[in-house]
C-alpha cells in the first residue's frame, strides 16, 4: 500500500484501494477476514508534509467470548494524519517540525519518496476489533459445567453452581461406581 510522493500532485490525489488481508500481517487478533480490507484515501501535499484521511472497511470473522459461535464483524475506522518525511535534502528538519512533539514523528514518518500506508491500515484494523467479542450483548454463553449452551437450553446445573465443587465431583464419583 505504497504511494510515491512524486505522484501526489498539488490537488491531492485518491486512493481507492483493495488489500488482501494475507498481506497485511493480521496475525495479531484471532478474526478471520472474509473478503479484501477497503481502503479509501486521500492524500494532500502542503509545504513539507502530506495530508493523509481515509477510511478502512473490512468484514471479520470472529468467535463469541462467551458461547463460542461465529459472529461477523463489520469493521469500520477513518483516519487522519500528517505524514513528513524523515529528514529533509539538506539532512535537517525543517524549522516548523521541532515543535511538534516526537511521537508524533516517530508514528508518521516517510523515507525516500515512498509513502506506506500499510502500518496505518494493520493499526486500524486492528483496533478496531472488539477485545470481547459477543454475538449479543446478552449472550448467555456456556453452562461451565456441561457445556450447554444457555441461548438455546437451560441445563440442571444452574443449582449446582452452588455447591461446592468437590460435592458435585463426589456425586459424579458415586454414578460411575454404581455403574
Ligand atoms: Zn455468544
Ligand atoms: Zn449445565
Amino acid at each position: 500500500m505504497q504511494v510515491h510522493r512524486s505522484e501526489i500532485s498539488q490537488d491531492g490525489l485518491n486512493l481507492d484501494y483493495e488489500a488482501d488481508p494475507a498481506t497485511l500481517d493480521l496475525n495479531g487478533s484471532d478474526a478471520e477476514f472474509v473478503g479484501p480490507i477497503q481502503v479509501r484515501a486521500r492524500l494532500v501535499p502542503t509545504d513539507h508534509s502530506v495530508y493523509v484521511s481515509g477510511e478502512v472497511q473490512a468484514h471479520a470473522k470472529l468467535q463469541c467470548v462467551r458461547c463460542l459461535e461465529g459472529l461477523s464483524y463489520p469493521v469500520h475506522s477513518s483516519f487522519e494524519m500528517t505524514v513528513v518525511p524523515k529528514e529533509s535534502k539538506t539532512g535537517r528538519l525543517p524549522e516548523e517540525w521541532h515543535e511538534l512533539d516526537e511521537k508524533e514523528l516517530d508514528e508518521y514518518q516517510y523515507s525516500g519518496d515512498i509513502i506506506d500506508l500499510t502500518d496505518v491500515v494493520r493499526e486500524h484494523v486492528l483496533l478496531s476489533l472488539p477485545t470481547y467479542p459477543l454475538c449479543r450483548p446478552d449472550c448467555g454463553g456456556l453452562c461451565p459445567q456441561c457445556g450447554a449452551d444457555l441461548n438455546r437450553m437451560s441445563c440442571r446445573c444452574v443449582t449446582e453452581e452452588v455447591l461446592r465443587p468437590m460435592t458435585v465431583l463426589q456425586e459424579k464419583l458415586k454414578k460411575i461406581i454404581k455403574k
